[in-house]
């Protein structure tokens, strides 16, 4: 199996996107449809959630690919996992 690299890019989620939900869904907020696609750096970082224990102490990362809408700021977000497993099974070309 071709193994997707990383860091990934903006096309790649657009990909995802349009074979999930599509990527020109309204945002649920304002309806506007102009999403703003987030672009890992070359060391393939991108945001990522913190996962806290009982304490409130940082046990982890939930790594996330966020997009936002580009009116009103409402951010939409996407466990990299899922979109990273979908690219692996789904390679372009
Ligand atoms: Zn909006």
């Amino acid at each position: 199996m071709k193994t997707i690299r990383s860091p990934l890019t903006a096309e790649e989620i657009r990909r995802f996107l349009d074979a999930t939900i599509g990527s020109d869904q309204p945002c649920p907020r304002c309806d506007t449809r102009q999403w703003i696609y987030p672009q890992e750096d070359e060391n393939g970082q991108m945001l990522g959630l913190s996962i806290t224990d009982a304490s409130g102490n940082i046990s982890g990362v939930y790594t996330t690919i966020v997009l936002h809408c580009a009116n009103c700021g409402f951010v939409s977000p996407h466990a990299k996992s899922v979109v990273v497993n979908w690219l692996n099974e789904n390679p372009s070309g």
